[in-house]
């Protein structure tokens, strides 16, 4: 019983905080995602973005995932190269 008890405080401990090969690409990936480093804080070992609202050093990976693919399709939006359905009868991409 004290084994499985043992097991289960060290996975806990493993999942609330990163290996230090898994920081070293949180920490890559928030320095490098977007062009300069407006908004990026990073004081006291945080890795977190006031412009995307991302937490690069707690938020699961499938959620960044999904953060960045929400501001890809913005971007494109954004750029008229990405138009929805109903405003168009060319499906959604219309490249020029
Ligand atoms: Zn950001």
């Amino acid at each position: 019983m004290e084994l499985c008890a043992n097991f289960i405080e060290k996975r806990v401990n493993s999942m609330a905080e990163p290996t230090t090969e898994e920081l070293i690409l949180r920490r890559l990936l928030w320095i490098r995602h977007h062009e300069t480093m407006e908004g990026l804080y990073g004081d006291d070992g945080e890795l977190q973005c006031s412009r995307c609202m991302i937490d690069f050093k707690r938020m699961p990976a499938a959620e960044i995932e999904k953060r960045f693919q929400e501001q890809g399709i913005a971007k494109l939006r954004e750029q008229g190269v990405l138009i929805d359905r109903k405003h168009t009868t060319q499906g959604n991409y219309n490249r020029q």
